[in-house]
């Protein structure tokens, strides 16, 4: 084999699974982030194989989750942390309907996997407002964001060259794939929104997806599970929970606003009657597609650029096989998946 070098701009979830597909490849890896993450330390982190407004399996779920599940064992392994912990997610019916919904989609096979069959405890369900019913969802799960993020740079800067700076992009031959004259196989770009700053890629049809998120501590409300309608509340232990989150489009301003926390209060009111006590607030953004579809590939003029962005809300459940089908496309020439193709972009 001959070992290939590699230039990686932004440490997110999209640069870490990147780099370890190449690293544990045997590639040489050097990896520039500017300590700036607006997007994968925010995010709560929850792995949701359904998708509720349309009573959908998530894109592909059925071959993202078990290469998550491995992917984050692995990492978790190498760094003495378990970043990925099960939840059962239970979801309060909206309607009559989305219970009929779900009723009908339980008995399909395809469906078998993740939802649980709705039982006469689960239409009682009393830990919450219960106006409909509500339905368990199986093999949903949560990343420790926060840990994953910190954990996993300390273990990549053992294995990788970590720079912590602001990448010059004028700094960049794109012909020949240097950046201050050191000398790469390929260049790939994963700075999430920031992109809009990219020469090269900046067009990318990206649409920042400001969310925010709410911390609070509660005496009642279930830690064992994550309720969800209109918002989730995902526990993360001693009696805290993370709620949320909001979803604004066409902004990159991240900062926490009163509109947010109203918001997240008042769907959290229509869930449940608990009382809370909010103790922190974040905001970050999403790098959504207009296609909801991830954007991976060599630059149309210069091959020696790559693209790997557009995660949007789902980055932890796709980012670990996405990093590898980028990796082998880059060092085995493998096609990527036409729905995440750059190439598609220049049609
Ligand atoms: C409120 C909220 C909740 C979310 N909840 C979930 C969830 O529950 N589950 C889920 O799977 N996903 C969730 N997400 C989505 C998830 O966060 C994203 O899909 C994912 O983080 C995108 O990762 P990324 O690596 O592409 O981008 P980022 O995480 O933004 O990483 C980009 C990196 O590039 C660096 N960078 C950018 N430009 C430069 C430069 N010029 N020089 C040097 N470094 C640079 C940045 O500092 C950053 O570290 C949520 C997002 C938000 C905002």
């Amino acid at each position: 084999m001959v070992q290939q070098k590699f230039l990686i701009i932004g440490a997110g979830i999209a640069g870490i699974s990147i780099s370890e597909a190449l690293v544990s490849q045997g590639h040489s890896v050097k990896m520039i982030d500017n300590g700036k993450n607006r997007s994968s330390i925010v995010a709560a982190g929850m792995i949701n194989p359904i998708v509720f407004r349309r009573m959908t399996k998530s894109w592909r779920v059925d071959e993202f989750l078990p290469f998550a599940e491995e992917f984050y064992a692995t990492l978790g392994e190498k760094c003495g942390h378990q970043f990925m912990h099960s939840i059962t997610i239970r979801r309060l019916f909206s309607s009559e309907q989305e219970r009929d919904f779900w009723l009908s989609k339980q008995e399909l096979e395809e469906f078998s996997k993740y939802l649980t069959k709705v039982s006469s405890d689960d239409l009682s369900y009393a830990k919450a407002t219960n106006l409909f019913g509500s339905g368990r969802v199986k093999n949903s799960s949560f990343i420790a964001t926060q840990s994953f993020l910190e954990e996993t740079k300390k273990w990549l800067s053992t294995v990788l060259e970590m720079v912590k700076q602001e990448f010059d992009y004028e700094k960049v031959d794109p012909e020949n794939g240097t950046y201050e004259e050191e000398s790469f196989d390929s260049i790939i770009f994963c700075e999430g929104v920031e992109v809009r700053n990219n020469p090269w890629f900046g067009a990318i049809p990206i649409n920042p997806t400001k969310g925010e998120i709410l911390t609070v501590t509660s005496e009642t409300l279930p830690e064992n599970e994550s309720l969800n309608r209109k918002c989730f509340v995902l526990p993360s232990g001693n009696k805290t929970f993370k709620i949320g989150s909001t979803y604004v489009w066409n902004t990159c301003n991240d900062t926490t606003t009163a509109e947010g926390r109203e918001e997240i209060c008042d769907h959290l009111s229509h869930l449940t009657s608990a009382r809370y006590k909010i103790i922190d607030q974040t905001a970050g953004i999403r790098p959504t597609t207009l296609d909801r579809r991830p954007i991976m590939g060599r630059h149309e003029t210069y091959p020696k650029l790559v693209v790997y962005n557009g995660l949007g809300a789902k980055g932890y459940l796709l980012a670990p096989l996405l990093g590898k089908e980028l990796a082998d496309y880059l060092l085995h020439s493998i096609p990527l998946d036409k729905e995440i193709r750059y190439s598609r972009l220049q049609k």
